[in-house]
């Protein structure tokens, strides 16, 4: 935390040893033989790849995934040996140049599949190849699969190292929809197997389906969400440590009088004396706009109500009822003294999912690692 000084007083700051717990509290839910593939796509949710690929060692994470090839590539710049596996879709150059460092290919249908089956003539190729058991959006579907299985046999030097498949919306645990796509996955895996492929590893679970645990002994999980102390059940907490906390500082504080207007298209007056305090943060940072008159900061332990539209760059927020002062810490998420903001609370006010919420936090706010 050295470097405190030198930065603009609105970081977030992101706890390893909490991240770290999270990672053996997903292995100890995990049945025997299971491993985790740890889902650090788009900067690991707004967290820092590097940082926390880093954290990630070779005993507990089998694999680490990604979406983009870019962001596996910067991993193995910064000399992340583990191996890494791209979840999104790949072009034929891309491919080349994803085997040329050693980075394991997701595919994600036949197009891809034909590409990887090309390339396979020349040098070896390993994948992941995903199936599409109902999402409805990327995988092989049952009609594909001959076409698919044509390709596979003509390209002996290629290598399926796992076959897997991913949930549509394993957060409601009310929902059948969850177990029927496992039947799918498993009536496409036979139509496979009865074609000669086959392999040994499976992996379907998302951070919802591990923590339902509706993990089969020995499959892999792709758990990105609760690894940075989300919630991702619809009902219920299963949530880990949380590892961000994003806050910053009051920057400027006023007294107005009943009747002012606060911020653009004056869509807050104050109806009485009022104290409000500016943050120097906005919707540039990741705070999102729907947060105008619509959200809550953390003062001093306390709750302090978003007034006005949120700007770009600055936040108002009215602490008449509290005893704030210039240079008070505010906290945006994470928690102080006994109160805390969840990303849920954040995700629900905005109406999005937590997952966004972390991956709004833009570049523009510095990361702090404890
Ligand atoms: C993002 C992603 C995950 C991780 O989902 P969480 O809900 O964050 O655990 C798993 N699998 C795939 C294919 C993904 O795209």
């Amino acid at each position: 935390m050295s470097t405190v000084r030198d930065l603009r007083p609105t970081w977030a700051e992101i706890d390893l040893g909490a991240f770290t717990r999270n990672v053996d509290a997903v292995m100890r839910r995990l049945p025997q033989g299971s491993k985790l593939i740890a889902v650090l796509k788009a900067d690991a949710y707004g967290h820092g790849a590097v940082e926390l690929a880093r954290r990630c060692s070779p005993d507990r994470v089998a694999m680490i995934a990604t979406a983009l090839l870019e962001e596996a590539l910067e991993l193995r710049a910064a000399r992340i040996a583990l191996p890494l596996l791209v979840l999104g879709p790949l072009t034929e150059a891309q491919i080349s140049n994803a085997l040329d460092h050693d980075v394991t290919i997701g595919v994600v249908g036949p197009e891809e599949l034909e590409s990887v089956c090309r390339i396979a003539r020349k040098r070896d190729v390993v994948i992941h190849l995903k199936l599409d058991s109902g999402m409805g959006r990327m995988g092989i579907v049952e009609t594909e699969l001959p076409r698919a299985i044509e390709l596979i046999h003509a390209a002996p030097r290629l290598r399926i190292e796992a076959i897997y498949t991913h949930f549509a919306n394993a957060g409601d645990p009310d929902d059948p929809y969850t177990a029927q796509q496992t039947q799918t996955f498993d009536r496409l895996l036979k139509m496979l197997r009865s074609a000669g492929i086959e392999s040994a590893k499976h992996h379907l679970a998302n951070s919802a389906a591990t923590m339902r645990g509706l993990v089969s002994a020995g499959d892999f999980v792709r758990i990105g969400l609760s690894l940075y102390g989300g919630e991702p059940l619809d009902r219920g907490s299963s949530r880990l440590e949380p590892v961000m906390r994003w806050r910053t500082e009051i920057a400027r504080l006023k007294d107005l009088p009943s009747g002012s207007a606060v911020g653009y298209g004056m869509t807050f007056h104050t109806s009485r004396p009022s104290r409000i305090a500016t943050l120097p943060v906005g919707y540039a940072d990741g705070y999102s706009r729907l947060h105008s008159n619509n959200g809550e900061v953390l003062v001093r332990g306390k709750r302090a109500p978003v007034v006005g539209r949120v700007s770009m760059d600055l936040v108002t927020i009215d602490v008449t009822d509290l005893d704030a002062r210039f240079g008070d810490e505010v906290v945006l998420l994470g928690s102080q003294g006994k109160e805390r903001i969840t990303p849920e609370e954040l995700a629900t006010r905005t109406n999005t999912i937590s997952h966004e919420v972390f991956c709004r936090v833009s570049r523009r706010v510095p990361r702090l690692y404890r």
